[in-house]
């Protein structure tokens, strides 16, 4: 069975992040939410610093290589994840392995059971990178993050140009809920959730336990205009108050288009999990080594924008940063 990511979640076991009929739901999460882990009382105090995390592709494609996702497709739902992660000032960069595994099994590419995604998950992952796997459906929906700070994500065909479900996803991967978690009851395992009140009184032992991310009582794509407004009116809390929730969230289950903010708590979360676990990668593992001393970060940043636009492999992770100098 798949190992789980991080040092702080071995305990865990092997439970999964599944969609639901839109986008993405938690159901089964065992006792040990790492968000309980989460000092959430000291998330002020993270350093927020840059990270670079490695990034590693696989599509299903039929038994004769035939089908799955194309390589464009793949390079938009990251650099849509890029662009939403560096937009917030996330200082979260991820590092794109060129080279893709294709997993050459037509099993895989309806991706119709629970056992079905276990299965899939479980082939060529590693437990210091995030491995992103691209079918052609999947039945719960756009996507499937594993379980609260774990490493596998899965992605629908059809979820690859939405802009936001890879980086809603990868939330989840760093110990991110969902805006709506315990306002909206989860089954997710985790029996400590409650809802959040409008004023907030409560944020830090229920709702997403963030207090910087209103209350949000579950908002879907119908309860948000084009323009990313909410359509009011919104259901009240238990003081009899009105929601306010952020459409423009991350991870709501806001319109797709909408979700391009991530709050400074669920940076400080994303940042402590990166911190505590191991999974970025070394100066050295970047090839630091060889950049010029005067060449600024933004140039590294923007490389990898370049990285990924590439359809095949000519250089290893250790070769990025000379081979982009080219
Ligand atoms: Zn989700």
């Amino acid at each position: 069975m798949r190992k789980l990511l991080f040092y702080l979640l071995l305990s865990l076991g092997n439970i999964f992040v599944f969609s639901q009929s839109y986008e993405c739901g938690m159901i089964g999460l065992s006792e040990n939410s790492l968000q309980r882990s989460i000092p959430f009382n000291l998330l002020d105090e993270v350093e927020v610093s840059e990270q670079y995390i490695l990034v590693k592709t696989h599509i299903v494609r039929e038994n004769d290589s035939s089908g799955g996702v194309t390589i464009a497709a793949v390079n938009n739902a990251y650099s849509d994840a890029i662009e939403i992660l560096s937009s917030n000032n996330s200082e979260i960069n991820l590092i794109v392995d060129p080279e893709v595994n294709y997993i050459d099994n037509s099993e895989y590419l309806y991706i119709s059971s629970q056992d079905q995604l276990h299965e899939l998950l479980d082939i060529d992952d590693d437990y210091f990178r995030i491995d992103v796997y691209f079918v052609t459906y999947y039945y719960r929906g756009n996507g499937a993050a594993q379980d609260y700070g774990a490493s596998d994500i899965l992605i629908a065909s059809y979820a690859t140009d939405n802009t936001s479900t890879l980086a809603h996803e990868i939330g989840h991967c760093f110990g991110l809920y969902h805006t709506f978690h315990g306002t909206s009851t989860e089954n997710d395992g985790d029996e400590d959730q409650c809802a959040e009140l409008v004023l907030r009184t409560n944020c830090n032992d229920c709702g997403d336990y963030l207090c910087d991310t209103p209350a949000d009582p579950k908002i879907l794509q119908e309860h948000v205009n084009l323009d990313c407004n909410l359509i009011i009116p919104m259901d009240v809390d238990g003081n009899g108050q009105e929601y306010e929730p952020d459409p423009m969230n991350l991870m709501s289950y806001s319109r797709l288009t909408c979700r391009v903010y991530i709050s400074p708590q669920q940076i400080s979360v994303m940042q402590f999990i990166i911190q505590g676990s191991g999974i970025a990668m070394t100066e050295a593992q970047l090839g630091f080594a060889n950049r010029p001393q005067d060449e600024p970060d933004t140039n590294y940043t923007q490389s990898t924008l370049d990285i990924i636009n590439l359809d095949h492999s000519e250089f290893t992770i250790d070769d990025l940063w000379s081979g982009t100098e080219t």
